[in-house]
């Protein structure tokens, strides 16, 4: 076969010739080069363009064999090439086709791809023929790399984008075809093989429907725009229902004839824990602006890179600082601070600078309108890596709370001192209560406050003595009615110092109300001592008061009583010393006397006798009877005396001693005289029907009825006939300076024909001037001047006397208590008008009384 081959090799040799170089001329014109190779037969044949295109000159034998072509190969190709050399040699394939790397000539590497055909073999099936084309590939082996490097970084790109999170999108408007990334799926819910609606109007549906119209906005108003940018936020619904927040970042790579976007590529991010935490921070920020603006707090910042301020609004309005710049230089702080603040406010700034610390202090400013207000600010150091060292600060107003703690702290001093002024007023008031306004002694309230104490044995008290001294004045009212008050008040006084300076500081001199004193001592002496002091009380206050320049005496009743604090009650110690004094005053006056249990039984009684005296009042038990008076010289009876008897259902007829006293306490006296002139007027009219002829009636009044406003109302009411009826009045009721009261009813009486009488003559203390002014019908003399007169000259001088002064004054004279025919002479000598007593007749009855006067007894007797 190779035989013919070459026979006929032979024969066609001038046509291959010339058609071998058409072929050549063909395949040269497509710029590959012709080879031809026959390594046994020495067939060798290079066409120019493989010369060409290694670089080398046409025909050059030296570059052609094997051995130069193969040094020429990259070593990284030669192994597979010769490898595949053998293959082909002995190979069944006679395809031939390689690619490899050559070194041009000018030191570069070519890509060779060569394509032939083993056109005969040897009887051994040894390739003897081969022929084929190179084409330099290069340009195309560059591309294919660029490519592959491409594909390469693209892989890569998805992958780290896609490893971030973010998810991949390409959206060809134009194809309809569309790639969306399994991290783009994966962040809506959307399972990898599903397919993806890239039309706008399905995307747009799946947006929340508060970001629908800035999107569809913002969509279309790229459409003309120049820039190609893609971005957009917006929430985006995932498949499990929720919002996913999508960032998303794109690019427009490619438009249509009308601008209009046809495809997009581009990134989206899941930024919905971002957007949260960002709505976090807003609603934080939110929530601390909206407290800072509701406290009026101010912010502030100084930064000391450039020492200059920015305030906000608070801080500003808090200045008065709207007007200036944002920023604000460091001075005008310092310009607004109030003098007197300025360098302590400065120094603690300057300090939290200095030590990197922080500082809270209270200032003043000053702001343009003159206006000072009270800041009180916070401030702290800060610094950070990007805005450097900082004091960062807050501050408000505490103007008013300056205010008001002023006015607080004003409001207090003057409470304090209010109730500094309330509690000296309370004291007083306190004191007031307790103290007598005239001496200043404790009064009543406070003394029973002191009997208490006694009474609850407290420990101080316990088993201790205690003596309760009960001091009356005497004649105390006698001098306040004809002296006054203001001579009174002056004795008080002077009582109270005497008291208090005899007993010394461990009793308690109290004034219990009126002209009475009470001395409490709570831990009491021996009784001698207590006596002692008694009559060393007696005697100070016998001792006359010099007052207007008269000398007034008074003197004092003392009642002591003693018991011991736990056992007796301090109230009861105050009612037995009150029956002490009440014995002492009975017994004469000016004596002091100690309660004893005899005492107390008498008060029982007469606590007894005045119930019963009031009963007996009821029960008509009382009765008058009446003792005759008579003429000295004629005998002739010329009045009666009335005196009270009470029928006492089981003591019988008592006198009136028995019962006046405590009549008198229980002011039943008035009463009872009251009754005595009603039924001695009806006695009177009794004896004058009987033919009985009793010229004058007297009855006795006592102080109290003479005193009572109502006694001449009373009188007006009785049918008192003129000129037959006298009162008697005790010389006692002082008649020399009356009182209003005793001076009405005593002219009262005169006008209605009521004779006056003064009683007991002698033993009180009228005085001639009184009896001249009173001009009394008839003076009585009492009868222990009387009785003397048989013994004693000076008795019967004295009597004499007070007869004259009768005579002077025409004032008639009446001798009580004559109980012998004796002192009836003596006094019928002594010039005595008329005569009353035993010696001629007893008190009697009324009935008895006209028998008595028809007897004539008295005559026979004298
Ligand atoms: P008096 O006004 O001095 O009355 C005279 C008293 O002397 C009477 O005592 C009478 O019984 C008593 N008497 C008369 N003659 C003698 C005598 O010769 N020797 C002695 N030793 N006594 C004589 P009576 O009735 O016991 O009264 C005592 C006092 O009671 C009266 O003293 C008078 O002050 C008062 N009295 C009596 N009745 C009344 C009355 O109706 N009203 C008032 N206010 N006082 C009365
Ligand atoms: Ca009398
Ligand atoms: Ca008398």
């Amino acid at each position: 076969m190779a035989i013919q081959s070459v026979q006929h090799g032979t024969e066609a040799k001038a046509d291959m010739a010339s058609r071998d170089s058409l072929w050549q001329i063909a395949i040269e014109c497509g710029g590959q080069g012709v080879w031809e190779v026959g390594e046994t037969s020495g067939i060798k044949y290079h066409s120019p363009t493989w010369f060409k295109m290694r670089g080398f000159e046409q025909d050059d034998a030296a570059v052609t064999t094997q051995k130069a072509w193969l040094s020429r190969i990259h070593p990284d190709d030669q192994a597979r090439l010769l490898e595949q050399f053998e293959a082909e040699k002995s190979g069944q394939i006679d395809d031939v086709r390689h690619e490899y790397r050559e070194r041009h000539r000018d030191g570069r590497w070519i890509w060779i791809l060569s394509h032939g055909k083993i056109i005969s073999r040897d009887s051994a099936g040894m390739a003897v023929h081969t022929i084929g084309t190179d084409t330099d590939v290069t340009e195309i082996k560059l591309d294919q790399e660029r490519l592959t490097a491409l594909a390469d970084s693209e892989q890569r790109w998805r992958i780290a984008v896609e490893s971030a999170g973010q998810g991949l999108w390409d959206i060809n408007y134009a194809t309809g075809q569309s790639y969306f990334s399994p991290a783009w799926r994966s962040m809506r819910g959307i399972a990898e093989n599903e397919s993806v609606s890239a039309a706008f109007q399905d995307w747009l549906h799946t947006v929340h429907p508060d970001d629908r119209e800035c999107l569809f906005n913002e969509l279309h108003t790229r459409d003309g725009s120049a820039s190609n940018d893609v971005v957009h936020q917006y929430r985006q619904r995932h498949r499990n229902g929720s919002w996913v927040w999508i960032m998303c970042r794109g690019k427009i790579v490619e438009r249509d004839s009308m601008g209009k976007p046809v495809r997009l590529i581009g990134t989206d991010t899941d930024i919905t824990d971002l957007k949260n935490s960002e709505s976090e921070l807003k609603r934080l920020s939110d929530r601390y602006e909206l407290a800072v603006s509701a406290a009026m707090v101010g912010v502030w910042e100084f930064d000391l890179s450039n020492f200059k301020s920015l305030w906000d609004e608070n801080t500003r309005n808090l200045f008065d600082a709207s007007l200036v710049n944002d920023l604000l230089p460091a001075d005008f702080w310092e310009s607004r601070l109030h003098p007197e603040d300025r360098a302590r406010a400065c120094a603690t700034a300057e300090n939290a600078i200095a030590t990197h610390g922080s500082y809270a202090m209270d200032y003043r400013i000053v702001i343009p309108s003159g206006e000072v207000r009270h800041v009180r600010c916070r401030a702290i150091y800060h610094t950070d890596t990007v805005h450097g060292p900082k004091l960062l600060g807050v501050n408000w107003d505490v103007t008013e709370d300056y205010h008001l703690a002023e006015e607080l702290r004003r409001a207090k001093e003057l409470a304090e001192r209010h109730s500094v002024q309330v509690e000296i007023a309370h004291q007083r008031m306190k004191h007031n209560a307790l103290h007598d306004a005239l001496t200043g002694l404790p009064n009543r309230r406070r003394l029973d406050q002191l009997l208490k104490v006694v009474s609850a044995a407290q420990p101080q008290v316990i088993g201790k003595r205690v003596a309760l001294f009960h001091v009356d004045l005497d004649r105390f009212k006698h001098i306040n009615d004809t002296m006054g008050h203001l001579a009174g008040d002056a004795i008080l006084k002077r009582v109270a110092r005497i008291l208090k300076y005899c007993v010394g500081t461990g009793s308690t001199v109290c004034r219990a109300g009126g002209d009475e004193f009470v001395i409490l001592n709570l831990d009491a002496p021996a009784d001698g001592q207590l006596a002692d002091l008694a009559m060393r009380l007696l005697r100070e206050l016998n001792e006359p008061v010099i007052y207007n320049g008269h000398e007034c005496f008074f003197g004092a009743s003392i009642g002591i009583a003693v018991g011991e604090s736990g056992a007796v009650m301090g109230q009861s110690l105050l009612v037995n010393s009150d029956i002490a004094l009440y014995r002492a005053k009975s017994e004469g006056r000016n004596r002091f006397s100690f309660f004893t249990a005899d005492m107390q039984q008498e008060v029982v009684e007469q606590k007894r006798c005045a119930d019963d005296i009031l009963r007996g009042l009821d029960r008509n038990e009382f009765f008058v009877v009446y003792q005759p008076q008579f003429d000295a010289r004629s005998l002739d009876v010329v009045g009666v005396e009335a005196l009270i008897r009470w029928r006492h259902p089981e003591r019988g007829v008592l006198a009136p001693l028995a019962f006046l006293p405590v009549a008198e306490e229980i002011n039943a006296v008035a009463r009872i005289d009251a009754f005595v002139l009603v039924q001695a007027l009806a006695d009177m009219a009794q004896w004058r029907r009987a033919g009985i002829v009793i010229p004058n009636v007297s009855v006795n009044v006592s102080e109290r009825r003479l005193s009572d406003p109502k006694l001449a109302e009373s009188l007006s009411k009785l049918d008192i006939p003129r000129d037959c009826v006298s009162f008697e009045l005790l010389e006692s009721i002082y008649l020399d300076n009356q009182s209003e009261m005793i001076s009405r009813n005593l002219a009262e009486i005169r006008k209605l024909g009521i004779g006056i009488e003064i009683d007991d003559f002698g033993t009180g203390h009228a005085s001639i001037a009184c009896l001249h002014s009173l001009r009394p019908k008839r003076l009585k003399i009492d009868r222990q001047l009387v009785l003397p007169i048989l013994a004693s000259v000076e008795m019967r001088r004295l009597l004499a006397a007070i007869v004259d002064i009768g005579k002077v004054l025409g004032i008639e004279v009446l001798a009580e208590g004559v109980e012998t025919r004796e002192h009836a002479r003596i006094l019928t000598d002594l010039d005595c008008d008329y005569l009353q007593g035993f010696a001629f007749a007893r008190p009697m009855e009324a009935a008895d009384l006209a028998e008595f006067m028809l007897s004539n007894r008295w005559r026979v007797a004298a």
